[in-house]
């Protein structure tokens, strides 16, 4: 059985400026991470692999720089680590974004029957959360999202048994395999590579799939095959820090301080 780790390289958001003339993000200089919930995913297809044996893939969309995240999950012990790039994949909203994942995932099952696909819960740069759904739905797979426990997994019945952390409260869920898992940092603690793996890693190979392996229409991959777009991007205006009233002391009369202010903006009205 095969497990597919979907891993997106993102920007070290802790340090992303926005030019303020052109409203895009300034990406030069800036280190590139693998989005930090795709290694909790990462973790849990290698957990599956020594637990069961299964083979595990890590694919990625991006460009070509995006290699180095998968040579990263070479490092930890992938099988097999594919890039997913071509120009028409460019400028891909989430729903393109599924079309080209679930696409390779396809393509992987006719070689070796997928029962897992796990994604992060979420990127830390896109951050919608929709990629992972998306890819379930495109492949006709239950999803569990937010999962922060494999209860157990039954490679003979082909079930799964998971918990699932939502607000104040948790559920643990069954259903048959093949499942799409979006994933929470709970989950595990990701392995780090040994160095023999790394040295090993340098001259494993990252598979590069363009279009002409996946065969998708460019209309429903890429700019083409999104609906959505960014119109503008832009970092909150912040005002500079005022203290109000003396909140230790007079704590009453700094509320009434407070919600005055905030009344005189009309922010509360807004
Ligand atoms: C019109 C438009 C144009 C865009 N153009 C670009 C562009 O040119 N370049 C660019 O970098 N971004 C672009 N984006 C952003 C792009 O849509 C998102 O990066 C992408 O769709 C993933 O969405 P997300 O980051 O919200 O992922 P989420 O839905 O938050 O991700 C959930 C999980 O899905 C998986 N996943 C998500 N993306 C990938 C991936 N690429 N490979 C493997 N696994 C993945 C990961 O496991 C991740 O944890 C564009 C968006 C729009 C709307």
């Amino acid at each position: 059985m095969l497990v597919v780790a979907c891993i997106k390289q993102v920007p070290d958001t802790t340090q992303v400026q926005i030019d303020p003339v052109t409203n895009t993000l300034v990406r030069e200089g800036i280190p590139f991470i693998v989005n930090p919930y795709d290694t909790h995913a990462l973790e849990e297809a290698l957990y599956f692999k020594d637990q069961f044996g299964f083979r595990v893939a890590a694919i990625s969309m991006g460009p070509p720089n995006a290699e180095a995240t998968l040579r990263k999950a070479l490092a930890l012990g992938v099988d097999d680590a594919i890039l997913l790039s071509d120009r028409c994949f460019g400028g891909a909203d989430t729903l393109a974004t599924s079309n080209v994942l679930s696409a390779a995932i396809l393509r992987l099952n006719q070689q070796e029957e997928v029962g897992v696909v796990l994604c992060g819960k979420q990127t830390i740069d896109g951050d919608t959360a929709q990629v992972g759904p998306g890819i379930a739905t495109r492949l006709g797979y239950t999803q569990l999202t937010l999962v922060d426990r494999i209860e157990s997994l039954d490679p003979v019945k082909k079930t799964i048994r998971v918990r699932r952390k939502l607000e104040g409260r948790y559920e643990i869920v069954e259903a048959p395999l093949p499942v799409m898992l979006t994933v929470v940092r709970e989950l595990n603690r990701p392995r780090y590579p040994t160095v023999p793996m790394r040295i090993d890693s340098a001259d494993a190979q990252v598979q590069v799939w363009d279009n002409t392996v996946l065969g998708l229409d460019v209309n429903s991959c890429g700019l083409k095959g999104s609906p959505t777009w960014v119109s503008r991007i832009f970092s909150p205006e912040r005002d500079k820090g005022e203290i109000i009233g003396d909140g230790f002391g007079d704590p009453v009369g700094t509320a009434k301080l407070l919600i005055h202010k905030l009344l005189s903006k009309d922010l509360l009205h807004a």
